[in-house]
């Protein structure tokens, strides 16, 4: 019997360690240190994280994400999974962990397509949660069509000079280095035109334009930056892969890291939920907890009736990941994607309504657990366009047929039915015909 839901014992166990560190040890990071999460480590901050980050790793917890090869555990995707979904529960889990979006999209392509002077000079910082890293590949005329890309990187000599602008970078105000997709070759199509480049910060030419923040969030967040590269001059080994690699090497960025959101939103989605029946067990009005009205019921009920099944979209499409690696998920991957912000919204929702006001003030986490939704609907390529990949991955399953009258229609069954068992078909009860 391969299908199997459990949990070996010593796993369990390391999961239950997980829930109560997260809960006891880093929620309330959220409060000390608000919007701080990718700020790099002052003494006041260091003095609390890398103790907690110290722990995560004595329990062989650290950088959960990666190969053993990596410095990370080797755990497989379901385990991940099972991680994450507790992560999710607080932002600052991931970087205590050491398994933060964006860099862990940016390690594991640094890992996978990286020189060995590359993963130098690069990875062993990201992967220690000393330095933070920026994808850098919207573009202010539009982000979900790559075709619309216009930064553009021409070799000249043994350098490489780019130039274009790039907009919602996320951290690039806190990036020590930016992997920026850039066209190399306009006279193909994108996906063999585009190349990924890695450029310090700080390098001339490298300019932060403005700095967005998403309503609601922290002024202390990095934000998500317009950059403007200015004839940014990078030599030749600072491509990441081959000329022309640009668009594999975004795929494989986003597919993991797509997957990863889908994990901890299960967790988000959980806290939201756990707050919202602990509300309606708490508050009475017009004679009554809110636990015993209908409608809330129906709220909360509804709430775990997407949770589950999203929940088991996630661990499903991990499995198939250990099981069948990458490429076999991509439908239940883009499955993933599209239903965490759908969950994210409606439970958000449903979570503030029972709180009453106080649920959407800056009181409760219940209106980041909205806009998250809403965030996680275009962060990583808008809901919209995962639908029409997705669409297009299953319609390739399928073959066109008779445009008259199709495969199912009952005289093409008889007929089939013929074919099979002959003179019995003559028995089944007449069909009126006209
Ligand atoms: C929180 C957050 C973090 C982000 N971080 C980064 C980052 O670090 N690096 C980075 O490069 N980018 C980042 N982005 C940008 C993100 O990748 C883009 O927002 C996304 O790709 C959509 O691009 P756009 O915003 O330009 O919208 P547009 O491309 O203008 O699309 C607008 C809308 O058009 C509709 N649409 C688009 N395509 C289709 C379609 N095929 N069919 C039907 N409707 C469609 C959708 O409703 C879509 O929302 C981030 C975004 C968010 C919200």
């Amino acid at each position: 019997m391969a299908w199997d839901f459990s949990t070996e014992p010593e796993f369990q166990a390391k999961l239950d360690w997980i829930r109560q560190f997260v809960r006891d040890e880093v929620e309330p990071l959220e409060v000390l240190f608000p919007g701080c999460e990718y700020l790099p480590l002052d003494d006041e901050r260091r003095r609390i994280v890398d103790p907690l980050k110290d722990r995560v790793r004595e329990q062989g917890l650290w950088a959960p994400h990666l190969g053993p090869e990596l410095g990370g555990q080797g755990f497989g995707a379901v385990k991940l999974a099972l991680i994450n979904e507790i992560l999710g529960r607080t932002s600052w889990a991931p970087i205590v962990f050491g398994t933060q979006a964006p860099d862990t999209g940016n390690a594991e392509i640094l890992a996978r397509f990286g020189t060995a002077d590359q993963k130098d000079k690069y990875l062993a910082g990201l992967l220690s949660g000393e330095i933070f890293s920026c994808f850098s590949m919207t573009e202010p005329q539009g982000g979900a069509d790559p075709r619309v890309f216009t930064t553009r990187a021409v070799k000249d000599g043994e350098e490489w000079v780019i130039t274009g602008r790039k907009y919602f970078s996320s951290n690039a105000s806190v990036a020590s280095f930016f992997i920026v997709v850039a066209i190399t070759d306009p006279d193909v199509p994108v996906h063999r035109g585009a190349s990924t480049f890695l450029i310090p910060a700080g390098t001339p030419g490298l300019v932060i334009e403005a700095t967005h923040h998403l309503v609601g969030s922290h002024p202390h967040e990095a934000g998500h930056s317009l950059v403007r590269y200015d004839d940014v001059r990078v030599p030749a080994d600072a491509i990441l892969g081959e000329p022309g690699q640009g668009f594999l090497i975004l795929q494989n960025r986003l597919a993991g890291g797509r997957l990863h959101h889908a994990m901890r939103s299960i967790g988000v989605a959980q806290r939201a939920i756990d707050m919202m029946a602990r509300r309606a067990k708490s508050r009475f009005t017009q004679g009554s907890s809110l636990a015993d009205k209908q409608l809330v019921q129906q709220f909360i009920a509804d709430s775990y009736a997407e949770l589950i099944p999203f929940r088991l979209t996630v661990l499903h499409a991990a499995w198939l990941i250990d099981t069948a690696g990458e490429h076999a998920a991509r439908a239940e991957i883009a499955v993933c994607k599209i239903l965490a912000s759908q969950v994210l919204k409606s439970i958000g929702l449903r979570a503030i309504q029972v709180h009453g006001a106080m649920g959407l003030t800056e009181q409760l986490p219940l209106a980041g657990v909205l806009l998250g939704g809403v965030a996680l609907g275009l962060a990583d390529g808008p809901t919209e366009a995962h639908k029409v990949n997705l669409a297009r991955l299953l319609l390739k399953g399928y073959e066109a047929e008779d445009p008259e009258w199709p495969s199912e229609f009952l005289d093409n069954r008889i007929e089939a039915a013929r074919a099979k068992y002959g003179d019995l078909v003559e028995h089944i009860p007449a069909v009126p015909r006209t």
